[in-house]
């Protein structure tokens, strides 16, 4: 499953320096670390979730979504299920401010600006908290003191690449993001807005590879 993925890559014009898969115990770990280090700042709490879930897709969809008549998935065309399942949530409500704040400061963050701007009205329509752990099945990786649940998959994807990069940290640390993208033959699609030392990408003028870190499925 994991072939197509890291054949990809390559055809992009870009070379990665690790190959991630979700199910490798050094990714688990990292998302368990991931999560306490959330819980301890406080952003995590005991909540309950409803809403129309299909059981194929191991999603929920809005009443918006649905095809009518008679609530269907919209990939699957069967009936989707009314539920309510205890879950943790994410403080992201508390951070919309914080986010806009930090989009004024930096606006190369997200490129190119009509999308950033796409963002920042995202973020100004108002934030919920995010649904991350799961009670309705068991793949996945246990929340730490609370195995009835497992981390929402799409929640620990950045826990593995963050603390082996230090790329956040560094981040952080100088205020300014590094390089980030690529594309085989227009440099000006890859965006680079840290110090030019911080640069990762091979070279910044004529080659079309740059360093990722994709993580798989
Ligand atoms: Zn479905």
């Amino acid at each position: 499953m994991s072939a197509p993925f890291r054949e990809a890559w390559p055809k992009l014009g870009c070379a990665f320096d690790d190959f991630i898969r979700t199910t490798e115990p050094r990714h688990e770990k990292w998302a368990a670390e991931l999560w306490r280090r959330v819980k301890a700042n406080g952003d995590l709490y005991l909540g309950a979730y409803e809403g129309w879930y299909c059981v194929g897709c191991e999603a929920y969809y809005t009443e918006k979504e649905l095809v009518e008549p008679g609530n269907l998935c919209p990939v699957h065309k069967t009936p989707a299920e009314r539920i309510r399942e205890p879950t943790y949530f994410f403080k992201l409500k508390s951070y919309g401010e914080r986010l806009l704040a930090f989009y004024e400061k930096y606006p190369a963050f997200v490129s190119p600006t009509s999308r950033m701007n796409e963002v920042k009205s995202f973020v100004r329509g108002g934030l919920e908290d995010l649904s991350v752990s799961r009670t309705t099945f068991q793949w996945g990786i246990p929340v730490p003191d609370d195995e009835s649940h497992v981390m929402y998959v799409w929640s620990t994807r950045s826990a593995t690449t963050g603390q082996r990069s230090r790329r956040i940290r560094s981040f952080t640390a100088s205020g300014r993001p590094t390089c980030t993208s690529s594309a085989r033959t227009s440099s000006a699609n890859t965006r680079c807005t840290g110090p030019r030392s911080s640069c990762r990408r091979a070279s910044p003028t004529t080659s079309s590879r740059s360093r990722c870190s994709p993580t798989d499925f």
